[in-house]
């Protein structure tokens, strides 16, 4: 795709001075530090609408990899282990869509990722036919939501109020104790990951961007898939695109902290301070570089079990991940406040956990149980279960190094600090025989169809962090007006309507951050207002009152 049209552009240099943005560009760096899809988006536009050459961009990563959160690795005997299994959308994620259909498959030829993950997804429907599963091990009806008129008019009242009367509540403040019971909250709170003390701002946005599946949550029929676990079918193209234009993809690399100085009032990043496998080193970031930052990570300090031991209780002490924004948005308003997202990891932790099966048996019980083969159902929610545990079969292989014979699922638990129905502990202190001892009690099966089953959890302490109520200003925009040539872009930045726990709003906010900084004049995909559309809101409507 030829680089989108631009005449002339702001030179920070010389105050006032316009300069030729084809030569600023060519001639200027950009440093992204945090590898997670963020940032490889963010160089793609770069490359992709800015015209920039590819080996101009420098990602600088702590992790070995690239990806971020969007991790997914392993192999048969050890076990396959990805922090999450993502759902996505065909109607909203509109920026992804606009990225990925410019980035070619690396499995079907002549195919983009966006053509190869549509045409999937017409092969594989989800129609889920057992999303919430009671104690008494029963599908649960779902086609009504479980309303009484009292939660109507609360959900309806939270629906409209404005962000600014929202503010920093949380969604108990304005739904009542029985809401929390109702099949609607099941299945949207476990779609989504919401938890009642969270964020009513973000519940609010929630309902609005995602009316379109409102009607058909019982169902997930509106979700898409990506073909295999989202490191194979989303990270990687988008690594070897960038590869192939000569990026300088830098893992092992931590950033530590940013040299500045202030000129008429604007910060500018003058050099990047970071430890590149274990050894220090300084970046010299020039007059018209640019310098993008992804503040804050909801996997920062995860960490991974085993069949014999439970994930070690990480902190933000332990990883570091968080120093840097800290350090940069103190006594800079207008950079953020990371304490409003990472101060109680109690309302922020959800384990996951990833099964690596070697025996069809397990996948042939929940076919048999379910209704759904393998990649047609979706989310299976065990309501009462203690833990608020689900599982996920997805389409097999779900790896791209994964044999014939192998199976390979996902699933999570809201409530790690909860003890379990059939296993007495808290599932934080479990390891993965005991968490497939929980499961196996939920589904009555019995333990010998995952006899060789390898389970690896998962323990995410900052997994929620994004749904903390906030105020406005805790966020920044993805380039405050302060800064000259730092941008932010992560789910910690501030962006109109949209939704964070979404690949979307990383994305969305990388497109923002390198037009805006670049000076590019292409339009950037709107929010699609599904929530203004008369036949969503009569459906949803509908949908409300059966
Ligand atoms: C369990 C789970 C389930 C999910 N489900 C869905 C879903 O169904 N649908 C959906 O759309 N999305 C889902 N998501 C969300 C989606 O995966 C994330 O929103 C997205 O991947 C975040 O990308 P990011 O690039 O903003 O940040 P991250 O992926 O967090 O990447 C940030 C990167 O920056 C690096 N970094 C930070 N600071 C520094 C530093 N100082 N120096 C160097 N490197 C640094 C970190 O190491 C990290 O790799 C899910 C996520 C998880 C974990």
């Amino acid at each position: 795709m030829a680089p989108s049209k631009r005449r002339y552009w702001y030179n920070p240099r010389r105050e006032a001075i316009l300069v030729n943005i084809e030569d600023q560009i060519t001639n200027s760096k950009a440093y992204l530090v945090g590898g997670g899809i963020g940032s490889l988006a963010a160089a793609a536009f770069m490359i992709r609408d800015g015209g920039m050459p590819g080996e101009n961009i420098s990602i600088l990563e702590a992790a070995p990899i690239m990806g971020g959160s969007l991790d997914g690795a392993g192999e048969p005997v050890g076990g396959y282990s990805m922090r999450g299994g993502r759902m996505l959308t065909a109607d909203n994620y509109e920026c992804t869509w606009d990225l990925y259909r410019s980035i070619p498959s690396l499995n079907n030829a002549g195919k983009t990722v966006f053509d190869e993950t549509l045409d999937f997804n017409e092969e594989h429907k989800s129609n889920a036919m057992a999303r919430l599963v009671d104690r008494q091990r029963a599908k649960v009806p779902v086609t009504s939501m479980g309303f009484s008129m009292q939660d109507r008019i609360e959900l309806l009242k939270l629906s409209q109020a404005g962000e600014d009367t929202l503010a920093a509540s949380r969604i108990t403040d304005w739904l009542s104790p029985r809401f929390f019971k109702t099949e609607f909250w099941f299945m949207w709170s476990t779609t989504f990951a919401f938890q009642p003390w969270h964020s009513a701002v973000e519940f609010k946005r929630y309902l609005h961007r995602f009316m379109l599946e409102f009607s058909r949550i019982e169902t997930l029929a509106g979700v898409k898939r990506t073909i295999y676990n989202q490191y194979d079918s989303l990270v990687l193209p988008l690594e070897k695109w960038l590869e192939s234009q000569r990026v300088h993809l830098i893992s092992d690399c931590r950033v530590t902290d940013f040299a500045h100085r202030t000129e008429l009032g604007k910060f500018i990043v003058t050099a990047i301070h970071c430890l590149r496998q274990h050894k220090s080193e300084v970046i010299a970031v020039n007059d018209g570089d640019f310098v993008f930052f992804q503040n804050g990570s909801m996997t920062d300090a995860s960490s991974v079990g085993s069949m014999m031991t439970s994930p070690k209780p990480l902190t933000k002490a332990d990883s570091g991940g968080w120093t840097l924004w800290e350090k940069l948005a103190e006594g800079r308003p207008e950079f953020g406040n990371p304490a409003v997202f990472n101060n109680c990891i109690a309302q922020t932790c959800w384990e996951s956990f990833t099964v690596t099966l070697q025996n069809p048996s397990f996948f042939d019980e929940m076919s048999q149980f379910s209704g759904n083969e393998a990649g047609t159902g979706g989310l299976v929610t065990f309501k009462d279960s203690n833990w608020m545990m689900s599982i996920v079969l997805a389409h097999q292989p779900h790896f791209l190094n994964q044999p014939a014979n192998v199976q390979v699922f996902w699933g999570y638990a809201l409530f790690p600090d909860r003890v379990g129905n059939f296993v007495p502990k808290p599932m934080a202190d479990c390891n993965g025989a005991e968490i497939l001892q929980e499961l196996c009690g939920h589904l009555r099966f019995d333990l010998a169809c995952l006899e060789s089953a390898n389970c690896i959890p998962c323990r995410m302490p900052y997994i929620t962090s994004m749904f903390m109520p906030r105020l406005p200003g805790d966020r920044p925009l993805p380039v405050p007006s302060s800064s000259r040539n730092l941008a932010f872009i992560s789910q910690f930045v501030e962006i109109p309507d949209d939704t964070v726990f979404t690949v979307e709003y990383s994305v969305r906010a990388a497109q923002m951050a390198v037009y805006q900084l670049l000076g590019i004049e292409r339009d950037i995909p709107p929010v699609t207002p599904h929530d203004k559309s008369p036949r969503t809101k009569f459906e949803a409507l509908i949908k409300a009152f059966k």
